[in-house]
């Protein structure tokens, strides 16, 4: 089955990853769970949560872990996450990678982990061409160090509990969703193997 399973899509930003969250949540009849877009529309709204992280946002950082584990849990005791959902910027340090865990209740409450890799060169520049109000050359090298810093020792986490699928996100969009399928497939058909 392709449905009910919960997923982490993994990749630096301008990898694709939100356009690839929301139609493998799609084809997958999956929530698509964004903590990013769950803070900009925090922020938009001018909630307390919004008013908290809007700074740490336009900087590129990121929000503290424990912020993180209340967004977090509270998404994921909603109704519509019962039947698995695919994470989308999240876990982002190895702490959440803990609090995910711990939320979940053990170690292997994740079914998958998809990695997009995309080389530096032109995350930069599709984030250049993008030209959004957060993406000034600064801002987007500090969101690359910063994913390079905290989120990839989250790679080798994943791969050494068997858990990582890569694919080459630097292809059109309908490429890197096929292969993004295939990973899943190859994944379930090892699942019902084994
Ligand atoms: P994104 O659209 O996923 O790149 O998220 C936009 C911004 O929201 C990030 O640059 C962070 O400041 C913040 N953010 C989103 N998800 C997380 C997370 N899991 N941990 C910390 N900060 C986050």
């Amino acid at each position: 089955m392709a449905d009910g399973r919960r997923l982490i899509l993994l990749g630096p930003p301008n990898s694709g990853k939100g356009t690839q969250a929301a139609i493998l949540a799609e084809r997958l009849g999956i929530p698509a769970i964004s903590t990013g877009d769950m803070l900009r529309a925090a922020r938009d709204a001018g909630s307390e949560l919004g008013r908290k992280v809007a700074g740490i946002m336009a900087t590129g950082e990121l929000v503290d872990d424990d912020t993180m584990k209340e967004v977090v849990r509270e998404r994921l005791a909603r109704q519509d996450a019962r039947g698995g959902y695919l994470l989308d910027g999240y876990p982002r340090t190895m702490r959440q990678v803990r609090d995910l865990e711990e939320i979940l209740g053990n170690t292997d409450g994740i079914d998958c982990v998809l990695l997009i890799r995309v080389p530096d060169e032109e995350l930069i520049r599709r984030a250049l061409e993008r030209g959004r109000e957060d993406d000034q050359e600064e801002v987007v090298r500090q969101r690359l160090n910063v994913y390079e810093e905290k989120t990839e020792p989250l790679i080798g986490y994943y791969r050494k509990l068997g858990l990582l699928r890569e694919v080459d996100g630097h292809r059109p969009i309908e490429e890197v969703t096929s292969q993004l399928m295939e990973a899943l497939g190859a994944e379930s058909q090892e699942g019902v193997a084994s």
